[in-house]
């Protein structure tokens, strides 16, 4: 199965490379990464061997897409398979990289929950195959091939990453055509996945919890906004209420 990118992270941490698909347009422009031979333009030779290594050693950093075609496709709680990392736990994601989220001075990226024997949440620990697979991250179905664009950014093709621990075997062919649309489509979600990283990192209301940001992009953030005007009127009530008591105020 053709799974994450290198995009990841392990205890102790592992080489973040390309996972969010912020980072994979932005945080790791391609010519932070050294390349195989220019394949042609419109394939790949490459032939997935089914090591499992992507989906085993690599955490996957989804985007707020993603988890919601997750939820939609398989009716999961998101919080059953979304963990928050510190950069303690990510190797190689830059310190202002624009995918932390911010709380109460410390960083946090949302991945899918992996443990360090069995991998990512969702690897069907029988089949050994990805139990998920047409909700899978748009980043597990690049890995590992990497966008190649000339200096003005004009697309010209795709390669292997070098630098990710797939075998990256070549003993078939790939077509990009498909990669195209779906690294077409990460650049835009990867756009808004930071205006979404910059409107809750703006946000302060007491409570405010890392989980929220979930809640803010799977529809519930409107319940949210209700509960915190809620949380402020029962304050203002109590307020209102001290002060008529020590005789401040008029009572209302
Ligand atoms: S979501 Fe599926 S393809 Fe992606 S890392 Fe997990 S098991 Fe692998
Ligand atoms: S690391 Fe490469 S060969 Fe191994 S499962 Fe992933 S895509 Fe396939």
């Amino acid at each position: 199965m053709i799974g994450t990118l290198e995009g990841v992270v392990k205890n102790p941490p592992v080489p973040v490379a390309a996972c969010n698909p912020s980072m994979w347009t932005r945080q790791y422009p391609v010519f932070l990464w050294s390349t195989l031979a220019l394949m042609s333009s419109d394939s790949v030779s490459f032939k997935c061997h089914h090591c499992n290594h992507c989906c085993t050693d690599v955490i996957c950093l989804p985007s707020p897409w993603d988890v919601r075609r997750i939820m939609r496709m398989t009716g999961q709680d998101p919080f059953d398979f979304l963990e928050f990392l510190t950069p303690e736990e990510i190797e190689d994601v830059d310190d202002d990289d624009p995918s932390w989220l911010v709380l109460n001075g410390q960083k946090y990226m949302m991945a899918l929950k992996r443990d360090e024997t069995t991998g990512c949440y969702f690897l069907n620990q029988q089949t050994r195959l990805c139990s998920i697979y047409e909700a899978r991250p748009l980043l597990c179905r690049l890995y590992p091939f990497k966008v190649e664009e000339d200096a003005d950014g004009k697309y010209l093709g795709f390669t292997l990453h070098e630098d990710v621990g797939c075998p990256k075997h070549a003993d078939g062919v790939v077509p990009t055509k498909p990669l195209h649309d779906l690294y077409v489509q990460d650049s835009i979600n990867g756009e808004d996945y930071v205006e979404l990283v910059d409107f809750f990192n703006a946000q302060e209301y007491p409570g405010k919890e890392v989980e929220d940001f979930v809640v803010m992009f799977t529809g519930g953030f409107q319940k949210l906004r209700e509960n915190l005007e809620e949380q402020a009127k029962e304050k203002a009530a109590e307020a209102r209420n001290a002060e008529q008591k020590a005789g401040i105020a008029e009572p209302a």
